[in-house]
């Protein structure tokens, strides 16, 4: 279990993340839903201990072990894994070897087709392909996507999986979902979609950097529809 407890995170005098609660078991997809500047990227980052990214107070336990001051490597080797809003660039290197890891990962030519294609990618055009700028946003995130499937990270956080992916890949995450959790790992899914929320089994809903609800993804979501307009205004107090 991954379990973060009383999370605060403060920049320049300004708390971005006020006292985060939250727990996350095995085998469970769970999303973070929240409108823009929420602090979900900030909740994602801190989860992998990016550079920059330490609580400034509260913990943070894997399995009951305390993680709060792992660094990222350190946090990878024990399966923690992210996916950014905006996927780097990785220039010169073919997908192929991507997602080989330059042939260290051990993966059959059927496996690394299937997983292609499960993220919509047609091999025969993509296997050979460098990782550059000529691919887009959502090919580049198609590409992380499937390289985190040969992974098999026992948590997977993924930041806004749908931005720069057209608006048919629904289906593509939810086959995403259901692989990782076969494959016993859990999903911490941020999102400000209500429709990307719905495919958790858990829901936080975050506002001004705290949690305002948690539970049922369907509560949650229509909580988000009905009552959250003043998540969009940043100046006014949250309660
Ligand atoms: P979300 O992902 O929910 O859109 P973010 O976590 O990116 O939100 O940001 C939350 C808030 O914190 C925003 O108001 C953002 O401008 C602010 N913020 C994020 N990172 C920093 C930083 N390093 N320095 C100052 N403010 C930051
Ligand atoms: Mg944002
Ligand atoms: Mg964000």
């Amino acid at each position: 279990m991954l379990e973060l407890i009383d999370v605060w995170y403060e920049v320049e005098g300004k708390a971005i993340l006020k006292g985060i609660n939250a727990r996350f078991e095995k085998q469970r997809v769970y999303s973070i839903l929240g409108t823009n500047g929420a602090g979900k990227s900030t909740l994602a980052y801190l989860i992998m201990g990016l550079e920059g990214y330490r609580p400034t107070r509260g913990k943070i336990l894997l399995d009951g072990e305390d993680i709060t001051d792992l660094s990222v490597t350190e946090r990878a080797k024990r399966g923690i894994t992210l996916m950014w809003q905006e996927p780097a660039r990785f220039t010169g290197i073919k997908i192929r070897d991507y997602l080989t890891l330059g042939g260290r990962r051990k993966v059959s030519k059927e496996e690394l087709e299937r997983v292609l294609e499960l993220v919509g990618l047609n091999p025969a055009l993509y296997l050979e392909r460098n990782v550059d700028e000529k691919l887009s946003g959502g090919e580049r995130k198609r590409v992380e996507l499937a390289s985190i499937l040969l992974m098999k990270p026992r948590y997977t956080i993924l930041d806004e999986p749908d931005s720069g992916i057209d608006i048919m890949s629904l289906e593509m995450i939810e086959k995403v979902l259901s692989e990782l959790v076969n494959a016993g790992g859990s999903v911490i899914l941020v999102t400000h979609r209500e429709e990307i929320a719905l495919e958790s089994d858990y829901a936080f809903l975050i506002c001004h950097g705290s949690i305002l609800k948690e539970g049922n993804p369907s509560e949650i979501v229509q909580f988000y529809k009905n009552s959250c307009d003043r998540c969009d205004h940043p100046n006014e107090p949250s309660g």
